[in-house]
């Protein structure tokens, strides 16, 4: 049994973490940390009845308690990166599903794994249909000359772009080996500046903030002629728990930072 903390356990994602780890015969759920709901059954704020794992208020005092052998963060951008140095300095291997997090921060994530000799998950879409959809990206942007990303989450999301739609231009630039072309138009004299999206890599990625909308996003490949869409939808967050069971149980055979689900694939 592998015993696992969840920070951030009593938000969206931190539920159903809890839930996924009390259902799985493989992992015991050690302990939780969260800013909200201290001090309650973190199994009665899941809807699965008390598992007799208090939340607590205090991550440090937390991990030194129980020592589990990995925890499971979701909590909010801001937090990650001192979770995963307290995480790291407590000798628990972080599992490491908060986005926000940019490539100083990841850099700083390795050096800090290397450091404690101890190995990190970071997966900023932890749905095996997400990494599906990157993988398909990453296919056709090695024959079209131009995309955008669409992408559409609900209106409490913190953060824009989605981690998903940085990762996905990243790894349609690195299938192509060149930037995408990209057609401009939102100067100084648009009517409406910022209409065409942001732009990385040549690729214009919008964000949508909606009530109604979980997690979804569309690639757009255009050509003359012709466009071909690749598109992932999110029904319930059930989807991110087998890819969070997959690192909570792989991650004790790797080494410093792993950034990606597609690496455990
Ligand atoms: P949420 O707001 O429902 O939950 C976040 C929880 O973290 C809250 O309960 C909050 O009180 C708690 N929190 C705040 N500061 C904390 C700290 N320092 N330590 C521990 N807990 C703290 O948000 P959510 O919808 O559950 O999303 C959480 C994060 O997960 C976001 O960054 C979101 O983008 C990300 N996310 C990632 C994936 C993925 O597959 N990787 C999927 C969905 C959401």
């Amino acid at each position: 049994m592998i015993s696992v903390f969840v920070s951030g356990a009593a938000g969206r994602m931190g539920r159903e973490v809890v839930k996924a780890v009390v259902n799985d015969p493989q992992t015991r759920l050690a302990g939780a940390v969260d800013r909200h709901l201290v001090g309650s059954d973190a199994g009665e704020v899941a809807g699965i009845g008390a598992q007799q794992v208090l939340i607590s208020g205090d991550l440090e005092a937390a991990l030194r308690d129980v020592q589990p052998e990995v925890a499971v963060d979701f909590s909010t951008p801001n937090s990650a990166l001192p979770n995963i140095r307290a995480m790291l300095a407590s000798g628990v291997r972080p599992v490491i599903g908060t986005t926000g997090l940019g490539p100083a921060d990841l850099q700083t994530v390795d050096e800090l794994a290397r450091d404690a000799g101890l190995p990190v998950i970071i997966a900023p879409n932890f749905a095996i249909g997400a990494i599906l959809m990157m993988r398909f990206a990453a296919e056709a942007a090695k024959v079209f000359p131009a995309a955008e990303i669409i992408e559409f989450h609900h209106d409490q999301k913190l953060d824009a772009p989605s981690g998903t739609a940085l990762k996905t231009a990243q790894v349609m630039q690195e299938a192509r080996g060149a930037a995408f072309s990209h057609v401009g138009g939102d100067g100084p004299e648009s009517a409406a500046p910022g209409s065409r999206g942001a732009e990385q890599g040549g690729i214009a990625i919008h964000s949508v903030r909606l009530a109604g909308y979980l997690a979804h996003q569309e690639v757009i490949f255009g050509m003359a002629g012709q466009t071909l869409t690749v598109r992932h939808d999110t029904i319930t967050r059930e989807c991110y728990m087998p890819g969070v069971l997959l690192a909570v149980k792989k991650v004790r055979s790797l080494k410093g930072l792993t950034y990606g689900l597609e690496h455990l694939l």
